[in-house]
């Protein structure tokens, strides 16, 4: 009996800290930047896990999102929403970094379904790159380089949805801590232009490969015409004009239970910080 009571504290403690379900919302008038990825399956033996949210689990998120009166918007329309004081309570924006063609063939049919809009952060050198290896060199295990990226005429499809922004993600997802003045200018700057020529559309928003990136990098978006630019870290934004080229997002996982999700769309984060 008294093991049972022991046993049964140690998991409602453990529930309580994994999910800290009893911390209060962060206030709604705080726009939530969603950060996704793949929308698909993982393969047998894939080990990128967390960067692939099913479209299952998508589909509940955004039925979740449409009945709880959330309102999508591009992080274009979120700047000008900030900048112009039109911003509304529970405003979110979706965004799926590097450019995944399941986000054509899984993601978009989803976005459709509950109108809802995202900004897609798309590397223009993306085809059989293995970026995983530029931040670490031991995560070469090729998964997603294999990975099918979209092509230029999925991109086009994507945009004529009339759902999505084209923002910004470097020409090679380069690391740019690493790089010198001349390739992060060629990362930042050029690859903004050569979205902005090839798929005729305004590119305004931007997101850091990796998350990783210096003051330098900073400046070299605000200066190359950037309004916004996404980092990876993680929580609920509500500095927005103080900080608008270091914007935190809301990472959803591909192990995120729907309970998981509404808890990150609370706080930011699942559980305890
Ligand atoms: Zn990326």
């Amino acid at each position: 009996m008294m093991l049972t009571l022991v046993a049964l504290l140690a998991v409602v403690i453990y529930l309580s800290w994994r999910y800290a379900w009893w911390l209060p919302a962060q206030d709604y008038r705080a726009p939530r930047i969603l950060m996704y990825h793949m929308i698909s399956d993982a393969p047998e033996g894939a080990k990128f896990k967390g960067l692939r949210v099913s479209p299952g689990h998508f589909e509940r998120q955004l039925q979740h999102l449409s009945h709880q009166g959330w309102r999508f918007v591009t992080m274009q329309e979120l700047t000008d929403q900030i900048a112009n004081g039109t911003l509304r309570q529970k405003t979110v924006a979706l965004t799926f970094d590097d450019g995944y063609q399941d986000n054509v063939t899984n993601a978009l049919p989803l976005l459709r379904q509950y109108n809802a809009k995202a900004t897609l952060y798309l590397v223009v050198d993306r085809h059989d790159r293995d970026w995983s290896t530029y931040k670490k060199a031991h995560h070469n295990s090729g998964e997603l380089a294999r990975e099918p990226k979209l092509t230029d005429e999925q991109v086009k499809d994507m945009l004529a949805s009339g759902l999505i922004e084209l923002g910004g993600h470097t020409y090679t997802h380069a690391n740019l801590l690493t790089a010198d003045d001349a390739s992060r200018q060629h990362e930042i700057a050029s690859s903004r232009r050569t979205l902005e020529a090839q798929f005729e559309t305004s590119v305004t928003s931007f997101a850091y490969p990796f998350g990783l990136y210096g003051e330098k990098d900073v400046v070299a978006a605000q200066a190359a015409g950037y309004r916004n630019a996404v980092t990876t870290i993680e929580g609920i934004e509500d500095q927005f004009g103080q900080r608008p080229f270091e914007l935190r997002r809301v990472k959803v996982s591909g192990k995120d239970n729907l309970l998981a999700f509404k808890l990150k769309m609370r706080r930011g984060i699942r559980g305890v910080r």
